[in-house]
């Protein structure tokens, strides 16, 4: 009787030294989990030459950085010697691909389980920017190398393609099964163009909207025409007396200066449509910035 007291006050005993040695321990390691430092080098952009604007990929790597970080407030980014993620840029996209992630992957190396495993060393490459249709480089805009680094950022945290053409993991060579975020809040796709599209962009707004209003001008002049014009018909072929004449030579001038004016007008328009064109022949020369990453 004595004895199965003894085994039973020990057995409570030793379930006690197990709650007390793992309970901290599993607590810890999910604090480690949640927190997720990410190591990163990046190349020294100078080694790419001839870029109009070497600071604009720094400056995008921090915005990228930045956005991934407001999102996700357990996760921090690191620059390392010894990193997990290394960033590479090059001058110029390939034909199908901004950016490109090459990952050295741990886990399951099935198909069906691709989803689980989990990049342990990634190569960023990051285009610059690409040729125009004069075979001339075009630097990507801020946002676009924003873009391109948050996404294949995206690759080594171990996400896939999106089908959602907004998103910011989005690729035509989307998978079939749906997006999995894997915990991570994925921050916005940003407007992404190249170096001077957008001025281009707000002048051919500006140039169409001066149009607009031309043409709203030129309606209004040239029914001011007819009316003189009716009022010419009048008196045209007629035996006028003296007044009347005197109001007819006085109609016949304003007729011509009208038609002047319009002509004046219509002039302006065509300089109008030629700027027009010119815009819109500049904007279709800019590379076609929808490929796949
Ligand atoms: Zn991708």
């Amino acid at each position: 009787m004595k004895k199965t007291v003894f085994f039973s006050v020990l057995f409570f005993n030793i379930l006690l030294l197990i709650i007390a040695t793992f309970l901290p321990r599993a607590v810890a390691s999910q604090t480690q989990q949640a927190r997720k430092i990410v190591y990163y080098s990046v190349e020294n952009v100078l080694n790419v030459k001839n870029i109009p604007d070497e600071q604009l990929p720094i400056d995008a790597l921090s915005e990228a950085i930045r956005y991934w970080e407001k999102s996700n407030p357990n996760l921090k980014f690191i620059q390392s010697d010894n990193p997990s993620i290394e960033i590479k840029w090059q001058k110029y996209a390939s034909r199908t691909h901004l950016g490109l992630a090459t990952c050295m992957s741990v886990g399951l190396k099935s198909e069906k389980s691709v989803d689980l495993r989990q990049p342990e060393h990634c190569t960023l490459d990051i285009s610059l920017g690409a040729s125009d249709c004069r075979g001339r480089f075009v630097q990507s805009d801020e946002n676009m190398i924003t873009n391109i680094l948050m996404h294949e950022i995206g690759h080594a945290l171990g996400l896939r393609h999106s089908q959602e053409e907004s998103h910011l993991m989005y690729s035509p060579e989307s998978p079939q099964t749906p997006f999995n975020r894997k915990g991570y809040a994925i921050p916005n796709k940003l407007k992404a163009l190249y170096v001077g599209q957008d001025d281009l962009l707000t002048q051919e707004t500006k140039l169409k909207a001066d149009m607009d209003s031309l043409d709203l001008d030129i309606t209004q002049e040239k029914s001011l025409y007819d009316n003189y014009y009716q009022q010419y018909k009048h008196y045209n072929g007629q035996t006028l007396s003296e007044s009347d004449y005197q109001q007819a030579k006085k109609i016949t001038t304003r007729v011509n200066e009208q038609a002047n004016y319009i002509n004046k007008l219509v002039s302006k328009r065509n300089t109008l449509t030629k700027k027009i064109n010119e815009t819109i022949n500049a904007l279709g020369c800019y590379p076609n910035f929808n490929v796949r990453r």
